[in-house]
C-alpha cells in the first residue's frame, strides 16, 4: 500500500539529510496500512536548524500540512498532525494528501527567517509535488513569503500574504469554520426535536439539555490566538454567548457572557490577556484575570479547545462533565486523548472532531492555491463544512438508532469511517486498480466537493 520514493537518494537530499524510507530499517513504529510514506529529520549544522517532516500518504493528492515552530515539537508529534491532515482533507473532498512539518525551537530564540530559510531548502526536493506547507502554531504569514521565495514556486505553501496572491490563515478563516461547525451542530439538534425524529436516548437527551434560545446557550474557549479569538468573534457574530475565554496567561470570564467587541478593543496591539492589565486603568477594572486552569471548573454548554494538543485528558474530562458541558468543538488539533475521547463519549458528550471543525484553513488553502479570492474561500468554508458535519451527524443519529438506543454516538468514528473510505479508494486507485475505481466513482457523492 504505501508507496516509498527510492529516486530520492540520500545524495540527492545533501549530506545532513536524513531519510527514513519508511520501507526499510527506520525504526519508525507508527508506520500502518495508511501511512507515512516519509519521514525526513533534518539538521542544519550552520544555523543549528532542526526539524522533521512527515509525509503521511499522498493518494489524494500532495500531502497538505502546516509547520509547527515551537520547542516542544517531537517527530510523534508531527506524525499525529500529519495524520489528522490525511483525514482532514479526504473529509473535505479536497485534492490534498495529509503531510506536517515541525522546526524544532521557540521561534523567538533563534533567528526564524534563517530557520525557516534552511529549513525550506532542506525539504526542497519534495515541494510541492508531494508537500504542500501552510501556517502552524509558532508560524505566521510572513514565514510563509520566505518558504515560498527559497522554494522559488508560490505553490510551495498556502497562507501567504496577500501581497504575494495569499489568502492569510489570519484572516480567521480556521476560526470561521469552528463556528460554522458549532453552528450546524445546534440547527441540527433543534432540527430533530422539530420533526420529532425518533432520535436515540443520547440524541434526545442532548436536544433536552440544550433547549434554550441561542443567546443562552453558554460558551467557553480555550487558546486566544489566531482559531480562539476568530472563533470567538465569530460566534458573537451569531449571537452565541461566549462566557469564557483564556490563554496561555489566565482566564477571563463573566457567566452573563463577555462583551467581545470591547474585549476585541481592548486586546489590539496585545499579545496575551494578562496585557489587559497593565497600565489601563478602565481596562483593569473591566477584567478579572482567573488562573488559566479555572476554564475547567466553570458551568458552561460548550467547550471549545483552541490551543493545545491533548488538554481534555483524564485529569480534565471529568471536571467538564460536571460542570455540564454537552457539546465540545475541536478547533485545536487533537486536543482530546483517547481515553477522555472514550469517557465522554460513554457520558453522552458531543464531540465534534478536530478534522472536521477546524477544516476551514485548510479549505481556504485550497482556495488559495487555485488562485481564487478571499470571498470565495469563506463561501467555500461554509458550504463544505454545513455540509460535512450535517452529513456526520445524520450518519451517527443513523447507527444510534440502528443500535436501538446504545448509550454512545461518536461523530468521529462514524466520519473516520468516511474518511477512510475515500483514502482507500484513492489507495486502489493509485494502484491502478480499475475494477474498484468504477465502485469509487459510483460512491463518490458520499464526499462534499
Ligand atoms: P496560536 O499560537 O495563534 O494560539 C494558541 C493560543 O493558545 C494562544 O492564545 C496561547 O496563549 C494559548 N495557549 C497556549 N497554552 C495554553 C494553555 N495551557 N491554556 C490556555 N491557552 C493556552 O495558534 P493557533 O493558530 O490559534 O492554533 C491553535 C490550535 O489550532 C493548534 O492546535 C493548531 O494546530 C490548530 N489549528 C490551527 C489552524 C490555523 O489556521 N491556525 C488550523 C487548524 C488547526
Amino acid at each position: 500500500m504505501v508507496n516509498s520514493d527510492s529516486s530520492l537518494s540520500h545524495s540527492h537530499l545533501g549530506p545532513s539529510m536524513e531519510q527514513h524510507d519508511i520501507k526499510g530499517n527506520s525504526g519508525w513504529s507508527e508506520i500502518d496500512e495508511w501511512g507515512p510514506e516519509k519521514v525526513l529529520q533534518v539538521y542544519d549544522p550552520d544555523t543549528g536548524m532542526k526539524g522533521v517532516l512527515v509525509i503521511d500518504n499522498t493518494s489524494t493528492g500532495p500531502g497538505k500540512g502546516g509547520i509547527r515552530f515551537a520547542e516542544s515539537v517531537t517527530p510523534a508529534e508531527v506524525f499525529k498532525l500529519a495524520r489528522t491532515m490525511t483525514w482532514k482533507c479526504a473529509s473535505a473532498g479536497l485534492p490534498f494528501g495529509g503531510a506536517k512539518g515541525g522546526i524544532i525551537a521557540n521561534p523567538s530564540k533563534v533567528n526564524q527567517v534563517e530557520w525557516m530559510k534552511s529549513f525550506a531548502k532542506m525539504i526542497s526536493p519534495y515541494c510541492p509535488s508531494q508537500y504542500i506547507a501552510a501556517t502552524d502554531v509558532g508560524t505566521t504569514e510572513l514565514d510563509m513569503a520566505v518558504f515560498a521565495h527559497e522554494i522559488g514556486d508560490m505553490r510551495a505553501c498556502t497562507g501567504k500574504p496577500q501581497e504575494l496572491g495569499g489568502i492569510p490563515h489570519e484572516l480567521g478563516t480556521t476560526g470561521y469554520g469552528v463556528s460554522v461547525a458549532l453552528r450546524t451542530t445546534l440547527d441540527f439538534l433543534r432540527d430533530i426535536k422539530h420533526e420529532g425524529s425518533k432520535a436515540s436516548r443520547p440524541f434526545f437527551d442532548l436536544t433536552t439539555s440544550l433547549d434554550k434560545k441561542s443567546d443562552d446557550i453558554k460558551v467557553v474557549i480555550q487558546g486566544f490566538g489566531n482559531v480562539g479569538s476568530f472563533a470567538t468573534k465569530f460566534l458573537n457574530d451569531l449571537h452565541i454567548k461566549v462566557i469564557g475565554v483564556s490563554d496561555v496567561s489566565g482566564f477571563v470570564f463573566d457567566e452573563n457572557g463577555l462583551d467581545i467587541p470591547q474585549l476585541m478593543s481592548d486586546m489590539k496591539e496585545k499579545a496575551r490577556l494578562s496585557d489587559l492589565l497593565d497600565n489601563h486603568q478602565q481596562q483593569q477594572h473591566r477584567y478579572d484575570l482567573l488562573d488559566k486552569d479555572e476554564i475547567f471548573n466553570v458551568a458552561t454548554d460548550i467547550f471549545i479547545p483552541a490551543a493545545l494538543t491533548g488538554v481534555i485528558n483524564d485529569n480534565t474530562a471529568p471536571k467538564l462533565l460536571k460542570n455540564n458541558v454537552n457539546i465540545i468543538v475541536e478547533a485545536a488539533n487533537i486536543p482530546t486523548t483517547p481515553s477522555a475521547d472514550q469517557y465522554l463519549v460513554n457520558n453522552g458528550i458531543l464531540i465534534i472532531p478536530d478534522f472536521l471543525a477546524n477544516a476551514g484553513g485548510v479549505i481556504g488553502s485550497f482556495v488559495e492555491y487555485q488562485g481564487r479570492t478571499e470571498k470565495e474561500a469563506f463561501d467555500l468554508i461554509e458550504y463544505k463544512i454545513t455540509n460535512n458535519v450535517k452529513r456526520a451527524l445524520y450518519n451517527s443519529l443513523s447507527s444510534t438508532d440502528q443500535a436501538d438506543n446504545t448509550s454512545e454516538f461518536s461523530i468521529r468514528k462514524v466520519a473516520m469511517e468516511t474518511a477512510k473510505q475515500i483514502v482507500y479508494r484513492a489507495m486502489l486507485l493509485r494502484k491502478g486498480a480499475i475494477s474498484v475505481a468504477r465502485e469509487a466513482y459510483a460512491r463518490k457523492q458520499q464526499v462534499i466537493y
